[in-house]
């Protein structure tokens, strides 16, 4: 059930991933679901991170998770600040871990298990601070 994407309790779970996530890091985490993916899925995914000015955090540390329901893509990219600080596959074992659960039709896991392990990656890179804000919302954006 691709509509399952779009439930409430997926929409509730995730934002509720990304707030435990951002509890280990500064990294500011956001997902964007959609139908279908116009063109390269990564094109695609810089465009809406673009869109939704993640950009505009203060250490560059923001990591958007893009998925397009229908036609089974999906991507994680971080800003510059973070990629000039992890290792070049440093989301691999996320996304193969993430793609096991989209096989499984686990949707909710699969974005759920990535966001939280993406906190915990990002911890040692960019470690939460005291003074810390809310830079970006937790919100699924559609
Ligand atoms: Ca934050
Ligand atoms: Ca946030």
């Amino acid at each position: 059930m691709l509509d399952e994407f779009f439930s409430i309790s997926l929409k509730k779970a995730v934002e509720a991933a990304i707030a435990e996530a951002e509890l280990n890091t500064s990294g500011e985490i956001r997902v964007h679901i959609e139908k279908s993916c116009p063109g390269e899925v990564l094109d695609r995914a810089a465009l809406i991170f673009e869109k939704l000015g993640m950009h505009k955090t203060k250490l560059r540390n923001g990591v958007l998770f893009y998925v397009s329901s229908k036609d089974h893509k999906f991507a994680i990219l971080g800003d510059v600040g973070i990629n000039q600080k992890v290792p070049a596959n440093f989301w691999d074992e996320i996304k193969e871990e993430m793609k096991n659960y989209f096989k499984m039709n686990n949707y909710e896991k699969a974005l759920c298990s990535g966001i939280l392990k993406a906190g915990e990656q990002l911890k040692k890179f960019f470690p939460w601070q005291k003074d810390d804000t809310d830079e970006l919302s937790n919100e699924i954006s559609y």
